[in-house]
């Protein structure tokens, strides 16, 4: 059984997520699908997909415009959240301090965190993927985890770029993570491929040992897409 997240990032609309939970309506798999939407599709419900978000605040509640915090977001009734995405970090600054910050929320909430981790470009050009993608979990994943986390690899350099590292960087990486994991005596984490995953290697990546499942974006939007992902594997 694989975990298969879809991350529709700031795309869709409600009426595009109540067709794409149809369409999954009559789908046989005992993989666990989840979609992180936009907050404003949360509450859209569905007996055989769980929804997440994408973000969430680092705060409780308060005085923090704009902002939705994990527990509004486990108010809608979803039950994930990706926190540490590669254009969160690129866009908005978050460093693994507030991604642990951010973690920590959704735990808190009940929320299960999706931590993402991974190497830019010019990190990987300077021989740096295992440093950062190390420290990226060490420093990431709070200190006391009273619930279910979910880690995601995701080479940052490869997400929407239609590249994909070999089997091979995928596999180090994650024997990596799923080390790292066990000497914080966190043995059993699942453990997400991302990054230009699709119907034609989706397969292939979650035969490589220690990947639990895949983080999709751009072909999570689409039932054409998403679905041959989550029936390429039992
Ligand atoms: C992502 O943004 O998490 C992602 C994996 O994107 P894509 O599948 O489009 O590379």
């Amino acid at each position: 059984m694989k975990i298969i997240a879809g991350n529709w990032k700031m795309n869709g609309s409600r009426e595009n997520l109540v067709n794409m939970v149809a369409a999954l309506q009559n789908i046989e798999t005992e993989n666990t699908v989840v979609l992180c939407v936009p907050y404003t599709m949360l509450g859209v419900t569905s007996d055989n997909i769980a929804l997440g978000a994408q973000d969430v605040s680092t705060h409780d509640h308060g005085a923090y415009t704009g902002e939705v915090s994990a527990q509004m977001v486990a108010d809608t009734g979803a039950k994930y959240t990706i926190v540490g995405h590669s254009e969160r970090r690129q866009y908005h600054g978050e460093t693994n301090d507030i991604v642990r910050q951010k973690a920590a929320s959704a735990l808190a909430a009940g929320l299960t965190p999706i931590i993402c981790v991974g190497e830019t470009m010019d990190e990987k050009q300077a021989g740096k993927t295992m440093e950062i993608i190390e420290s990226g979990v060490r420093e990431s994943i709070p200190n006391d985890v009273n619930g279910k986390i979910i880690v995601a690899y995701e080479p940052r350099w490869a997400i929407g770029a239609g590249l994909t590292p070999t089997d091979e960087e995928i596999a180090a990486a994650h024997k990596l993570i799923a080390d790292t994991l066990s000497d914080i005596g966190l043995d059993g984490t699942p453990v997400l491929y991302g990054a230009s995953v699709k119907g034609s290697n989706a397969a292939q990546i979650m035969s490589i040992p220690n990947v639990d499942g895949v983080l999709v974006g751009g072909a999570s939007l689409k039932p054409d897409d998403f679905i041959p992902i989550i029936t390429s594997v039992k």
